[in-house]
């Protein structure tokens, strides 16, 4: 029989990452959290850099101080078309995992109310007997849980699954060799081989940048085809041969249509687990502070966490859409972003991929992409 811990918490966080800590950070400067017993379980210590989030945004963002470098100048490049993509007033931001861990701690650290212990979360229950978590043996109950905990659902009809994976290399040079102010989004020249792939530069001074091979295909690739593609696209396409590898990273993040619950009785789930992770792009950053927001909104409306919109269902269908065309490869996911690029204001594309323009303007964008693949594709998401 487990154990039940003593305490009954207010709030549980199961999972302290990018949803976890924004959420805790974001009610702390709400003011949410004073009084209130607070605990965050995470099997990790979260103190490794181990990832970047890049997103774009207008505004100063709840994580302003922490942004590592930001941009307004962008390039797209693909077989045959190159367009400078100036992007102001939105900037395109970058920050570091490692920094934004620090910082979101370091908010809770004045509260003795905010508790933190590494663990594994083995289950988390919503019965008869209550709403909390379970370590091993021992339940811990609370009267709310905010969960990024998921598990890939079964496989279902009409549901697509594909992967987006990535390995960076944070690169420095003797020479001057970038331009800081200036970034790559995405560049497809290289081979499409495997599916929808693209490399990525994001220059942080003259010196040193980091050089990301991104596919959106249904499984990984063995461990040094990516280096290879690597080094071809930093030797051939960036001319660079003299370098120091700094640091590098490898990812994996789900790109699917699937609709991942908002909640089971008092637990609410975040970030990926929360279908916060857009179906097609596989950005999460700034979706995750806008849930944030709407769940501290509805704390401070309500008094719970459960007055908040669930994902956008247009947006959802369009992911849907854009997800069985890449899955079929009907189209060439290098030729839709290349006429997104060339047909559209690169400021409505962002728009568009953040899940905020309007229907007149998505009109305008899906009327630059081919009509008949995503019509027949629209139609079979429909029925
Ligand atoms: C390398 C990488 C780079 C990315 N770059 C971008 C980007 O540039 N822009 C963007 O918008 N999105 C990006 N994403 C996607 C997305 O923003 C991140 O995956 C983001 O971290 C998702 O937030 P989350 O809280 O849902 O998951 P996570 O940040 O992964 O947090 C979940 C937490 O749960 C913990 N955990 C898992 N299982 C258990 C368990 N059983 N018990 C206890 N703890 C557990 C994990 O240790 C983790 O800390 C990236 C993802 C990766 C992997």
């Amino acid at each position: 029989m487990p154990n039940a811990s003593n305490v009954n918490y207010d709030f549980l966080f199961a999972g302290a990452g990018c949803a976890g800590l924004s959420l805790l950070y974001q009610m702390i400067g709400a003011g949410l959290l004073e009084g209130k017993r607070v605990l965050l379980v995470d099997a990790d210590a979260k103190e490794a850099n181990d990832r970047t989030w890049c997103f774009w945004e207008k505004e100063r963002g709840p994580f302003e101080a922490i942004v590592h470098h930001r941009w307004q100048e962008l390039h797209f490049f693909s077989p045959g078309f190159g367009r400078s993509l100036s992007i102001a007033p939105y900037f395109y931001k970058l920050i570091r995992g490692a920094d934004f861990y620090r910082h979101c701690k370091a908010a809770a650290a004045p509260f003795p109310n905010i508790e933190f212990r590494q663990a594994r979360v083995d289950e988390v229950f919503y019965d008869a007997r209550g709403t909390g978590v379970r370590i091993g043996s021992e339940r811990i109950s609370a009267d709310i849980v905010f969960s990024s905990l998921y598990d890939k659902p079964a496989p279902a009809p009409g549901v697509h699954w594909l992967l987006q994976h990535f390995k960076g290399r944070l690169i420095e040079t003797p020479e001057p060799r970038f331009e800081p102010a200036r970034a790559t989004l995405m560049d497809f020249r290289i081979g499409q081989e495997e599916g929808t792939s693209f490399v990525y530069v994001l220059p942080f001074s003259e010196r040193e940048a980091l050089v990301e091979y991104t596919l959106f295909t249904g499984k990984l690739l063995e461990p040094a085809a990516y280096d290879r593609q690597l080094d071809s696209y930093i030797s051939g396409t960036l001319g660079i041969t003299d370098y120091t590898i700094r640091d590098d990273e490898f990812g994996v993040i789900p790109m699917t249509n699937h609709r991942f619950p908002q909640r089971h009785n008092r637990v609410v789930y975040l970030g990926t687990a929360g279908g916060r992770t857009k179906g097609s792009s596989g950005y999460t950053f700034r979706n995750v502070q806008r849930h944030s927001a709407a769940i501290v909104e509805s704390l401070q409306r309500h008094g719970h966490p459960f007055n908040v919109a669930a994902p956008s269902p247009r947006f959802h269908f369009y992911d849907s859409v854009l997800l069985e065309i890449l899955q079929k490869r009907s189209l060439e996911g290098a030729d839709i972003f290349t006429d997104l690029f060339r047909k559209n204001d690169p400021r409505t594309v962002l728009r568009f991929l953040d899940n905020d323009t309007s229907l007149m303007e998505d009109v305008g964008i899906i009327s630059s992409l081919p009509t008949l693949p995503f019509a027949r594709a629209a139609v079979r998401q429909l029925f």
